[in-house]
């Protein structure tokens, strides 16, 4: 990890620089010690010498006394010689072949003095011996140069575990800290992106799981499983009536009463919006009837909110394991299905039934619609600017499908890009994307916009080894940089099949793609995980940002994932920023780039090119080999303007 990997570069570099200054400090130290300490020696020795040899010559004043007295006295370290007055050697000591002398023009001009012999060190005196006229010589052979290695060596050894001792210490409280820092920021991620904010409740993603294992266990020990969906009728009236705050707050109401009837093993789940889900485990026919009776009546009583007392509707829909469906996905449909249909019949609750399901048929004939949509080329591509928020300047805008259905209307493309992605639709709707981005964003290009194109990939697309190539071939068909492209990619999308997405991340990268986490937050991906994979960018999905100036949690979900996504070296991106508010809080947190309705919604390339005239937000010249062209585009308020359009 990136983070670890600098801390261990730092705590060595320091242990080093502080080895290094105390290693210089010791040699300094032990150097002058040891010499002191060996001249000390020598002017106690050669001092002891003259005395004795004083007393001798007062006794008795011939030359011989002293000879006979230092007769076989040098001893190594210490060498004794007898100078006449003018500092001429009478006797010298025969010292071996390696010893010094020094020499007598040295011994004429100084009292004292050192040499360095063959990497050996010696000392000399010369002193009077009182009461005669001769003087007295002593070398000494320092040891100094052996100790002084064993000192510094042993203090710098004591230096270096205390050091590394130190740093260990450090190392260890450091690196605790920051693991448990970044564990509780990603346990704070993990429990927001499994939770609801509003009611607490465990969420869609978090149902699924449950119910995923439910199943499991019921198949292991033939039980029944039940899901039953709810949803609050005319919810829409309170809330456009009585304002949000009375709707969030019957929300949690009946959140509370739900949780209250159910046992430790059942799961109320908030699924959006005014939809709640409760997976009842180990039932049967009559605890899934005393269920749903519990529930109505616990619902029927009127609830008390500011002085006001509401009464909540509701529709159940009812979808057992393993009567109604034999997986999560397929029960959570039938549990929607059925309580549409009590919705629509004015009925308390339904359970699912195969003959009434209107949604199965629905589904077959927009598929055979979206089909014949690609075809005609009837879908249209809009895009929404991303801005970047430090340069207040618009780099990219992400591509969003719109499909206009002749009888439905405006269809939403979490709808028919869901059922594009359950059959083989999914790929020619995604190449006529990409295809439709990459040709929009080379025409931008070509009227001298700095513009990239973001586009959609949907999970199964990662799953197409073939896609590096495709895109390849489109962007040299529309001669289009590859840096110009972006892919947005659910994390979820990554995680279904790793492998095979990284190897197909992995080549995109290389071509020179930009990759985007789309919606993080949502799904289960740590950034640690992240850090593997080839990606440039990642954008905090819209729930957190919408809340974060009202939920401290949220707030605090948004600041560690730009922190972490930072030190990542990732890009961050804040989608749905719809206020000014929102925007300025984002750029203090450090924000790299805002998406939502404050800059603009998503909108048709004809509606992009009249915004972008209007708007306050610059558009980037291309480096352009015409000078002439690219002032023209900087013209007015430093906004680009595009004279061809
Ligand atoms: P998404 O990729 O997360 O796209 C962002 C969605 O948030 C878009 O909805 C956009 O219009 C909406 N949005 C942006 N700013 C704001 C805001 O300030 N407030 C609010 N309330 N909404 C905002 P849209 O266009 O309905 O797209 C929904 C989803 O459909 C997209 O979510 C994406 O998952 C999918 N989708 C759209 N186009 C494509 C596509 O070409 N391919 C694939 N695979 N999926 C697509
Ligand atoms: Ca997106
Ligand atoms: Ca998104």
């Amino acid at each position: 990890m990136k983070l670890h990997r600098k801390l261990l570069v730092y705590l060595v570099s320091l242990v080093l620089s502080v080895l290094l200054v105390f290693g210089f400090i010791n040699y300094q130290i032990s150097n002058t010690a040891n010499l002191d300490n060996d001249k000390h020696i020598l002017q106690v020795s050669l001092q002891y010498h003259a005395d004795i040899l004083a007393n001798l010559y007062r006794d008795k004043p011939e030359l011989n006394t002293l000879l006979e007295h230092l007769q076989n006295k040098s001893r190594s370290p210490f060498f004794i010689s007898i100078l006449d007055q003018n500092s001429a050697y009478i006797l010298k000591q025969t010292p071996p072949a390696q010893q010094y002398m020094p020499p007598p023009s040295q011994l004429i001009q100084a009292r004292s003095g050192q040499a360095n012999v063959a990497g050996q060190l010696y000392l000399w005196e010369r002193v009077p011996i009182p009461g005669s006229p001769y003087q007295l010589l002593q070398i000494y052979q320092s040891r100094y140069a052996d100790s002084l290695l064993n000192n510094l060596t042993m203090r710098m050894l004591i230096t270096g575990l205390i050091i590394f001792w130190l740093a260990g210490w450090l190392g260890i409280v450091l690196s605790t800290t920051i693991s448990r820092k970044m564990q509780a920021q990603t346990n704070a991620i993990q429990y927001q992106s499994t939770h609801d904010n509003l009611t607490g409740l465990p969420n869609r993603l978090l149902l699924y799981e449950k119910l995923e294992r439910a199943i499991l266990l019921a198949k292991d020990k033939s039980t029944q499983v039940a899901l039953i969906v709810m949803d609050l009728n005319r919810f829409k009236e309170v809330n456009d009536t009585l304002g949000h705050d009375i709707g969030d707050q019957l929300l949690c109401q009946i959140s509370e009463r739900l949780q209250k009837l159910l046992s430790v093993s059942d799961t109320v789940a908030r699924m959006g919006g005014d939809e709640f889900a409760i997976l009842v485990t180990h039932s049967n026919e009559t605890h899934i009837r005393d269920t749903i009776d519990n529930i109505t009546d616990a619902l029927r009583k009127p609830f008390s909110i500011k002085e006001l007392l509401l009464e909540a509707e509701t529709s159940l829909g009812i979808a057992c394991y393993p009567q109604h469906g034999e997986d999560a996905r397929t029960l959570i449909r039938h549990a929607d299905t059925a309580m549409y249909l009590a919705k629509h019949h004015d009925e308390l609750f339904a359970f699912y039934d195969r003959n009434k399901d209107p949604y199965s048929l629905k589904r077959l004939t927009l598929m055979g619609d979206l089909r014949r949509a690609i075809e005609n080329e009837e879908l249209e591509l809009n895009y929404q600017p991303k801005a970047h928020i430090l340069q207040r300047q618009i780099n990219s805008v992400e591509a969003l499908l719109r499909w206009p259905h002749p009888i439905y209307g405006y269809i939403q493309p979490d709808v028919f890009v869901g059922l594009a992605e359950q059959t083989g639709i999914i790929k020619p709707l995604t190449r006529w994307t990409l295809k439709t981005g990459i040709a929009q964003c080379a025409q931008w290009r070509k009227k001298g916009l700095q513009l990239s194109v973001a586009v959609n990939l949907s999970p199964r697309m990662l799953h197409n080894l073939e896609l590096p190539t495709e895109i390849q071939t489109l962007l040299d068909q529309f001669a289009l940089a590859p840096e110009c492209l972006e892919l947005e990619i659910t994390e979820t999308a990554i995680m279904q099949e790793p492998e095979r997405a990284l190897e197909i991340l992995g080549q995109l990268h290389a071509m020179g793609v930009r990759l985007s986490i789309d919606d993080f937050g949502t799904g289960y991906t740590s950034l640690a995980y992240l850090k593997n994979l080839p990606v440039d960018e990642i954008k905090i999905d819209m729930s957190f940002i919408q809340s974060m100036l009202n939920d401290k949690a949220d707030a605090m979900i948004v600041r560690s994932i730009i922190e972490l996504a930072h030190n990542m070296n990732f890009e961050v991106v804040a989608e749905g920023v719809s206020s000014e508010a929102l925007f300025q809080h984002l750029a203090a947190e450090g924000c790299d780039i805002a998406q939502g309705a404050y800059i603009s919604y998503a909108m048709s390339a004809a509606d992009f090119d009249s915004w972008r005239n209007d708007s306050n937000w610059m558009i980037p010249a291309c480096p352009s080999t015409n000078p002439a062209e690219a002032i023209v585009l900087n013209l007015e308020r430093g906004q680009p303007r595009d004279n061809s359009v």
